[in-house]
């Protein structure tokens, strides 16, 4: 059997899409990988996607899902392991299962971004996340740092007041990338500090994290930080790693499309954070899911009728 559309990924743009295509009766199979939701699954509170004035990301992912099930899509768990681009139909692979499609509309999103230090490294499970809302609790009355200075780590630092005291942000320039609102809420929290134009050289410890060696920029002084946490929030990375060598890819990684959501293969189309360095909202990831969802609905008439003059033909 040849599907009308296999959407990978999700999140809020694979979802659009599958909700759209669902309502063109292509019945979408979604295939949900290891991140299956995307960041908002990670998100505590979304205040910006139009007509939804405060909703918990889990939520609203979840109310997408039940939207898309609701028309007919199909979900599958799993990770895609390999693609054909340019075979037709198009090959998707989740281990030895291969499944066939017309149309695929890739929304593998991106991943949290880590500092790439070694001692990083050793502690990722031992006093070192990229998420505070999967393992904010555990860090319960304890100091913590949070590194960055965009929305994410503004969110991070707000959320993490819940269960402690003293938050830090450590940031390597004296001035917020936050948007205004994030910045005012953090500025304005008397459990957040702030500690300007400085990185982390190392992270300290035993079984688990105890401190951070900082480095000013400004001064090149170093200084150590007594802490029981680190959080990591500088930004992310689009997966694309499956697609290396058939799609072509900025120097970043990101998927490079025309259109929006055209990525140079007829058929295959890309939308949400996977191709988008720029704007990076739920609303914008959802807008391309739907122009992807639009192209794919064209790309299958086009098949269609082609089928069809070659059967008058015969
Ligand atoms: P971001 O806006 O790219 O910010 C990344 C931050 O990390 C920047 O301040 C950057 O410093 C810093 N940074 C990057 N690499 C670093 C490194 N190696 N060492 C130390 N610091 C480093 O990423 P984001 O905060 O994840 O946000 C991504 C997008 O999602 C944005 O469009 C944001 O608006 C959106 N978002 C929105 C919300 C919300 O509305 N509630 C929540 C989360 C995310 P510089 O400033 O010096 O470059």
């Amino acid at each position: 059997m040849v599907e009308n559309v296999i959407i990978i990924g999700s999140g809020p743009a694979g979802l659009a899409a599958a909700i759209y295509t669902a309502r063109e009766e292509f019945k979408p199979l979604m295939i949900k990988g290891a991140g299956a939701g995307g960041q908002l699954l990670l998100t505590t509170d979304v205040e910006n996607y139009p007509g939804i004035e405060r909703i918990a990301g889990p939520e609203l992912i979840r109310s997408m899902e039940k939207h898309a099930t609701k028309f007919g899509t199909r979900f599958l768990e799993g990770d895609v392991t390999k693609v054909d681009l340019k075979s037709r139909p198009i090959k998707v692979y989740v281990g030895s299962k291969l499944y066939e499609t017309h149309t695929l509309i890739i929304s593998t999103g991106a991943s949290a971004k880590w500092m790439g230090l070694a001692s990083e490294k050793n502690f990722i499970g031992r006093g070192v996340s990229s998420c505070a809302t999967c393992d904010g609790f555990f860090f319960r009355g304890k100091p913590i740092a949070v590194v960055g200075g965009g929305d994410s780590a503004m969110e991070d630092a707000i959320f993490l007041t819940k269960f402690c005291n003293s938050v830090t942000v450590i940031h390597r320039r004296d001035s917020l990338r936050a948007s205004k609102i994030m910045q005012e809420r953090a500025l304005a929290n008397p459990k957040i500090k702030f500690v300007w134009d400085t990185v982390v050289e190392e992270v300290i410890g035993d079984a688990k994290v105890t401190g951070l060696r900082l480095k000013s920029l400004k001064t090149g002084e170093a200084s150590e930080m007594k802490v029981g946490g680190l959080f990591i929030a500088i930004g992310h990375q689009p997966n694309t790693e499956l697609f290396k060598g058939q799609l072509e890819l900025d120097k970043e990684g990101y998927i490079v499309t025309k259109d929006d959501v055209l990525t140079g293969i007829d058929g295959v189309y890309a939308a949400g954070d996977v191709a988008d360095r720029f704007y990076k909202q739920a609303a914008t990831a959802s807008g391309a899911g739907v122009k992807a969802a639009l192209r794919a609905r064209e790309h299958i008439s086009i098949l269609k009728f082609e089928e069809e003059q070659k059967s008058k033909q015969r």
